[in-house]
């Protein structure tokens, strides 16, 4: 606000009308001053003119009294009054009476007329005062009432001499106080004006103009006089409230003092008018003046506004060319370079100068051809440019820079001839589209082909031999035994370990062949077409793979051993479109899986029907589940020695309604790929030890548990809950585990295993000697039985089996666990088998699993063992 008064408008106003104000007042002040002066100076010459006026009537009395007088003292004894008063011809108006008066005070002439008898009036003032004056001057008294004539009057005297010099009597003149009058009537006085006339004693004597005349003198005219015989003063009318000018004379000859007073309102009113009329006028001009400021202020302000607002517009538009990330520049129609951003600058990293307002297009381009960001001729690339314009209106360009960047130039014709770029640096996104692709189609952590990029090409692939009847294979790789390495060595060293595997895989094929990682440690590998049997090479390729793969790795610092299953899918011949190859190998891998690992299968139709098959037999399984068709057969396991049942294992029976028995080699498996292992698990446990309630208290029952069933159940519940509900004491429960169980999760499961042993659950481990058996596995966890695959058994008569045996009871003597060989058919097994230390057999020489009702567990003797055998 304050900024404003300061407006060069406003301050030109305020000095115009200060400067009016300031002139009206001096006008005023001057115009007052000379009215005033001007009514003194009038006050003055009126004054003057009732002196002179009132000086020569008096004077033309006093004439008439001297006359009188000389008339008198010429011849006092004939002395005629009346006749020398009429022949000077004085009487009349003013002088309205002359008479004599003796020294005794007598009056005995008058020129009002004849007297009777003289008359006496030596008391009278005027007498009194020539009686003891010595002087001869001219008295002039108070007004008084004339018994002669019957009205006021103001005498005036003159003493009589006799001729020795004594007092003789006076001659009187009588004076009619209304000559003030007259003189204000010759004077033409304003309408508040009045006048008096007093003597030096201050007592008035004539007046005109008064509402009623103060009798004495007023204090300001008392003290007035007291300064000067002459001026003037400041009066209030005291009778009727008017201020006057009030200018008085002392008279020379006769002792009077005239005042002659002005009416404030008379003297001023020309300077009211005036007032008035400057007032107007420097009104007028305020308001003129005023008007005209706020007319330019207006507009001024509506100028600020807008500048302002354009002052925004052209910050807003500067800040949006700054902010914008891509480079902005526009030409004119002359090719000048009008408009452009800091950004523009910088992607191109101009020398400063070079870009400026007006700069031509053609010398921005030579510096663009110089750094070699363009390699055209200007006139030719400028030619091209304009052309395009011209045509497309618009088109957009990449340019590959020299320090590396790509930036997208879009460019679009403007109607003068000129034309807009944007310029933007698409470096980044160019990379992290690249770096997307890579993520969409690459392993970030082997670096090989991820499942949709493997997909992409098999389909590629399958496209090609459409046209060109090439024939190509597609492997599936899955790993053994992976979990475990990550479980005891974490997931780090997994990492390493598939980024090695990743690295095997790469090395063992060619590059034509794509390797992928499909996920987790499933690795695939498209082999393409070449020459020789399609067959022959895939399977020379599998095998290279796992030997590859199952070489020996280390990871940080420890020895690690997997293995790998692989399964082959050739093309045409197992299928011609992508899901029915992927499929196929997969079945394969399947079968490599099932059939122990570290091996390769290809394709066959026979598969296919397995796989069918398996998926009729889970629909199966299913009903038979829920359907009763299940049973438990129990197999006993014998002290050697005694020939005693020390314990029975349950196995799983299925009298399938139409296929009849159908082994647990091949339904348990289909059962744990469906997800059915738990409930089948829990049922046998279950029925188990309601069985094992009908049987001696001495024996145990051993119940089979699938490693699915370890990984997707709670064990540990199903066992409380099967003893709890059967009230088998859980001394009498063994549960046969098998090395796979401690290969995955294997730390989880190892709590598993010792919180049913502190039930008192014992824990065998089953088919000791096949897979992956290593002698430490006995040392992970303190086993109750070991039981000796049934392979083993067979392979007896081979002394490098009696071998391994041997060292197996060593170990397993020491560690004080019982040891178990399965699958004891012939004497001759029970013979070796004894022979080598073992304490506790099962088989079909003693006896065939049978239900529960069939089991007899009195001693067998080796002879006898053969009875319970179908
Ligand atoms: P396993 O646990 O090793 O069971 C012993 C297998 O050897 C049984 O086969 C049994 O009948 C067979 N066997 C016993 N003595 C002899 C013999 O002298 N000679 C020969 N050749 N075989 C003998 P089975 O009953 O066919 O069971 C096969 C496998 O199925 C079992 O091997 C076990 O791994 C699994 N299994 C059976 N029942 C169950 C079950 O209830 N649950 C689970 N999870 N697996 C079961
Ligand atoms: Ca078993
Ligand atoms: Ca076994």
């Amino acid at each position: 606000m304050p900024r404003r008064l300061l407006n060069p408008a406003v301050l030109l106003g305020v000095a115009i009308i200060a400067l009016c104000w300031s002139e009206v007042a001096y006008q005023l002040h001057s115009d007052y001053t000379e009215t005033i002066d001007l009514a003194v100076e009038r006050g003055d010459t009126m004054a003057r003119l009732f002196e002179k006026d009132t000086i020569q009537l008096l004077k033309g009395i006093d004439t008439t009294t001297l006359l009188l007088r000389q008339a008198y003292e010429n011849d006092a004894e004939n002395f005629d009054l009346v006749k020398t008063a009429r022949q000077s011809g004085l009487v009349g108006d003013v002088a309205t009476e002359f008479a004599q008066i003796t020294a005794d005070g007598y009056l005995i002439q008058t020129t009002s007329g004849q007297l009777a008898a003289p008359i006496y009036v030596g008391d009278r003032k005027h007498f009194i005062a020539q009686l003891n004056n010595p002087k001869d001057e001219l008295f002039i008294g108070d007004p008084v009432f004339l018994r002669s004539t019957g009205k006021y009057s103001i005498p005036v005297a003159r003493r009589l001499r006799a001729p020795d010099g004594r007092f003789a009597g006076i001659i009187t003149g009588q004076v009619n106080p209304l000559f003030a009058e007259q003189f204000s009537q010759t004077l033409k006085l304003g309408p508040d004006s009045n006048i008096s006339i007093r003597g030096l004693d201050g007592v008035l004597r004539a007046s005109y103009g008064f509402v009623k005349p103060p009798e004495q003198q007023t204090a300001v005219m008392k003290e007035a006089m007291a300064h000067a015989r002459d001026g003037h003063f400041w009066g209030g009318g005291a009778a009727d409230g008017v201020t006057r000018l009030v200018s008085y004379r002392t008279l020379t000859d006769f002792p009077l003092v005239i005042t002659i007073g002005e009416g404030e309102e008379h003297i001023f009113a020309d300077f009211r008018h005036h007032f008035l009329i400057y007032f107007l006028i420097a009104a007028a001009l305020t308001l003129v003046t005023a008007m005209f400021v706020a007319i330019i202020m207006q507009r001024q302000l509506a100028l600020e506004r807008t500048n302002s607002r354009l002052e925004t517009v052209i910050g807003q538009f500067d800040t949006a060319l700054s902010q914008i990330s891509q480079g902005i520049t526009m030409y004119d129609g002359d090719h000048k370079l009008v408009v452009w951003n800091d950004r523009f600058e910088k992607i191109y990293g101009f020398p400063p100068g070079l870009i400026t307002v007006g700069r031509p297009f053609l010398e921005i381009l030579a510096y663009q051809i110089k750094t070699g960001n363009i390699d055209q001729a200007p006139d030719r690339y400028l030619a091209m440019r304009m052309e395009r314009l011209l045509k497309d209106r618009s088109y957009s360009a990449q340019h590959v820079l020299t320090n590396g960047r790509t930036v997208a130039v879009f460019n679009h014709a403007l109607e003068n001839g000129g034309w807009v770029s944007t310029h933007e640096d698409i470096t980044d996104r160019k990379n992290s589209e690249t770096r997307i692709e890579q993520l969409a189609h690459f392993d970030t952590l082997t670096g090989l082909a991820n499942r949709n990029l493997f997909k992409e090409r098999v389909d590629e692939t399958l496209a090609r031999y459409r046209q060109h009847r090439g024939g190509f294979a597609v492997f599936l790789l899955d790993l053994d035994k992976f979990k475990g390495v990550n479980d005891t060595l974490g997931h780090q060293s997994g990492d390493l370990l598939l980024k090695d595997v990743a690295n095997r895989i790469k090395t063992a094929i060619r590059d034509v062949d794509l390797a992928a990682r499909l996920g987790g440690d499933e690795f695939a590998v498209l082999l393409q077409a070449s020459e020789g049997g399609l067959r022959e090479r895939s399977e020379v390729l599998a095998a290279r793979l796992i030997e590859a793969v199952s070489a020996p790795y280390e990871i940080d610092g420890h020895p690690v051993v997997v293995g790998c299953s692989i399964g082959i899918a050739l093309i045409p011949e197992h299928g011609e479109r992508i899901d029915e190859v992927l499929r196929n190998a997969d079945l394969a891998l399947y079968k490599s899986k099932n059939a122990g690992r570290n091996c390769f299968h290809t394709y066959s139709t026979k598969m296919k029907a397995e796989a069918d098959q398996r998926s009729a037999l889970e629909i199966d399984l299913r009903e038979a589940i829920w359907g009763d068709q299940l049973d438990v057969h129990y197999q006993p396991v014998i002290e050697l020695d005694t020939g005693r049942v020390v314990s029975v294992e349950a196995l799983a029976r299925w009298n399938h309604k139409t296929k009849g028995p159908i082994p647990p080699s091949e339904f348990i498996p289909v059962a744990e790929d469906a997800g059915l292992i738990v409930e089948l698990g829990n049922w046998i446990m279950l029925k188990t030890c309601h069985d094992a309630m009908r049987m001696p208290k001495d024996i145990k029952v051993a119940v089979n548990l699938s490693p699915v069933q370890f990984a997707k159940s709670n064990v540990v519940e199903a066992a409380m809950f099967a003893t709890a509900e059967s009230g088998l004491a859980t001394e009498r429960l063994e549960l046969e585990i098998t090395e796979g169980v401690l290969l995955e999760e294997s730390e989880q499961n190892l709590a598993t295993l010792r919180q049913l042993k502190d039930m008192g659950v014992s824990i065998a481990l089953d088919d000791f000697g096949v897979g992956f058996s290593s002698l430490a596995y006995l040392t992970v966890f303190p086993f109750d039985k070991v039981k000796i695959d049934k392979s083993f058994i067979k392979r007896l008569d081979r002394p490098e089996t009696s071998a391994v045996i041997a060292s197996i009871v060593q170990l397993t003597t020491s560690l004080n666990r019982s040891t178990v060989a399965e699958g004891i058919e012939t004497q001759d097994q029970l013979d070796r088998v004894r022979a080598l230390g073992l304490k506790f057999g099962q088989g079909y020489l003693f006896s065939k699993p049978v239900p529960a009702n069939e089991l007899k567990f009195e001693s067998v003797s080796r002879g006898d063992a053969k009875s319970n055998a179908a």
